[in-house]
């Protein structure tokens, strides 16, 4: 039996060959013939490599952050590849993951490359060994001899954390990835030495220093330059999202610790998981996002209860959000482990970033590769088990774009966090659920102004109803999206916007799916204003019945064959 570091590979060639075929859809990503890449000017051209380089070894970061072993378990496969199948379609299903292993997005367990090989609640951030109960004791412990700052370092987004004899002891990043941080800093120094954009060459120098530097202040001085940035050629991320690491947050759930922490002034916030995004901006996607921009502060009069708060857009204040469509070059890191899903469109900084709590802008960019990848076979026979033919004419993937930039502007009306935060554990459904509901209440508004036209109108409703036909009853209150989706079928049905035919093919009342979902919108607007979590549980199960027609739906999802992974393929 061939092992891999002592590992034996967990799936069978028969096993793999499906999973990187029939359930795997390719996420094609720009090449150096397009017409896109071929009109840049040429300092932009060089500038591009010299990123594409610093994402490459920003995903050498990331794996070390997911898993101790990513590393050497992936130069083993890529050992064992050329001669052995087995290990080429592990390697494929390793890249997918970008790990060893990850949740699929229909499977309740991780699937896993190699056999017991498993990535604990603390990724790498943590030891590997360390358990939730050892960890908190250890803090109370290091609490008990006064060690306030460490504990607040290893309760910290940029920190790595080891074993010191008894104790733990957090280290920056900027000093655990010393070697990689520095050789990317070149790399984007060069960028910005060839670039043609003066934004663009400012913002890279600063991010450049913040990764030399142990300092957040220079995080937050490279994030503001980054977010204001709209009319450049080129577009380059780091992104830092936290949603990865499930250690950190459990400290709040010890009675004892979190006093001890709120008495010492302590932030808790998860690791930042990193990952890198290249692209060129695509201008005239671009324009269509600010047209949708320009139209807020208009739909801010338009929201129910607007009398009730205050408006965070209006006419008279600057809204400080960038936003602009790319065509993705390159995705490494935390954008590359693909699990469950790929995100179509990223509005950083988040909360927790001292840019934001600074004042900093934000800038919402949007993944055109991503959008654009799918299987033209696989919707025609979605299609067809779910749609009355009438209707097919008005699917259409571009629409539903048009829906997520309406979705994402959502984020930007209604009350403020104060109000967004107070449903306690539903407050990211009612969030999300607000989100959807003003995009799709708010489209007539885009015809009236001409912005849309009635084709466009339908086919933003077609393509959005799809995405409601759930593959199975989502768990409350993980799944979000999925719990909103179904929040939001089910409303649908009740107001007759959609109905079931006798072939069980879905039919359209057009007329009637934005006041439904205008009607909705009423409803979380209220829970956010009322701060009452039992309002919005009560919500949440009110439009959550689950019956024989989701199971049905359920089911011949099953029957087409699920699409669980992505093969992002790179030219660059
Ligand atoms: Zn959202």
């Amino acid at each position: 039996m061939t092992t891999y570091n002592g590992y034996e590979l967990n799936y069978s060639i028969d096993e793999l060959k499906k999973m990187t075929t029939e359930e795997m859809t390719d996420v094609i990503l720009l090449s150096p013939n397009s017409e896109e890449y071929l009109s840049l000017e040429e300092g932009d051209k060089k500038a591009l490599r010299h990123l594409v380089i610093a994402a490459k070894i920003f995903n050498n970061v990331s794996l070390k952050q997911d898993n101790a072993l990513n590393i050497t378990m992936k130069q083993a496969l890529e050992e064992a590849a050329p001669n052995n199948e087995q290990a080429a379609l592990s390697l494929k299903m390793f890249n997918s993951l970008n790990g060893v292993s990850g949740l699929n997005g229909v499977d309740k367990e991780p699937i896993t490359i190699f056999k017991g090989l498993i990535t604990p609640a603390g990724k790498n951030f943590y030891p590997q060994d360390l358990t939730v109960e050892e960890f908190h004791q250890i803090l109370l412990n290091m609490f008990n001899e006064e060690k306030v700052t460490e504990i607040a370092k290893i309760l910290s987004s940029r920190t790595m954390v080891i074993r010191d004899k008894n104790e733990l002891k957090a280290i920056d990043y900027t000093e655990y990835f010393k070697d990689e941080f520095s050789e990317i800093a070149n790399e984007l120094e060069v960028a910005a030495h060839y670039c043609t954009n003066s934004l663009f060459k400012e913002y890279l120098s600063w991010q450049a220093q913040a990764l030399l530097q142990n300092n957040e202040e220079m995080d937050m001085l490279a994030d503001k330059h980054w977010a204001m940035m709209q009319d450049t050629p080129l577009e380059f991320t780091i992104s830092r999202e936290n949603y990865d690491d499930e250690m950190t947050p459990t400290v709040l759930e010890n009675t004892e610790l979190a006093q001890k922490i709120k008495e010492k002034n302590i932030e808790v916030i998860a690791k930042d998981m990193l990952g890198v995004r290249v692209g060129i901006v695509n201008k005239k996607g671009t324009e269509v996002l600010l047209k949708f921009k320009d139209t807020m502060p208009q739909l801010s009069s338009l929201m129910p209860y607007a009398e009730k708060y205050t408006q965070s857009i209006n006419t008279t204040t600057e809204l400080k959000q960038t936003m602009v469509d790319v065509d993705l070059i390159s995705l490494t890191g935390d954008y590359a482990q693909c699990r469950g899903g790929m995100t179509v469109a990223q509005n950083l900084p988040n909360n927790d970033k001292l840019s934001i709590k600074t004042g900093g802008g934000r800038r919402n960019v949007y993944h055109r590769q991503v959008r654009l990848s799918q299987d033209a076979a696989r919707t025609q026979k979605m299609l067809n088990a779910f749609l009355h033919p009438d209707f097919h004419k008005y699917y259409n993937i571009e629409a539903d774009h048009l829906f997520v930039i309406g979705h994402e502007n959502g984020h930007s009306l209604g009350p403020n966090s104060e109000y967004q935060n107070s449903p306690g554990i539903c407050k990211s459904i009612i969030e999300e659920n607000k989100a959807d509901t003003i995009s799709i209440s708010f489209m007539p508004e885009y015809v009236k102004k001409g912005i849309i036209d009635e084709t466009t109108l339908k086919e933003i409703y077609t393509t959005w109803i799809f995405r409601l036909l759930l593959r199975a009853q989502p768990i409350f209150p993980t799944e979000t999206y999925k719990i909103v989706d179904l929040i939001e079928f089910n409303t649908l049905l009740k107001h007759q916007a959609i109905f079931f035919d006798e072939n069980k093919l879905i039919h359209i009342n057009f007329d009637k799916v934005s006041p439904a979902m205008y009607e909705l919108l009423s409803q979380v607007i209220d829970i956010q204003l009322s701060k009452s979590p039992q309002k919005a549980r009560q919500y949440i199960e009110a439009n959550t019945t689950w019956n024989d027609l989701h199971e049905y739906i359920a089911d011949t999802h099953k029957k087409l064959g699920l699409k669980k992974y992505k093969n992002i393929v790179n030219f660059f």
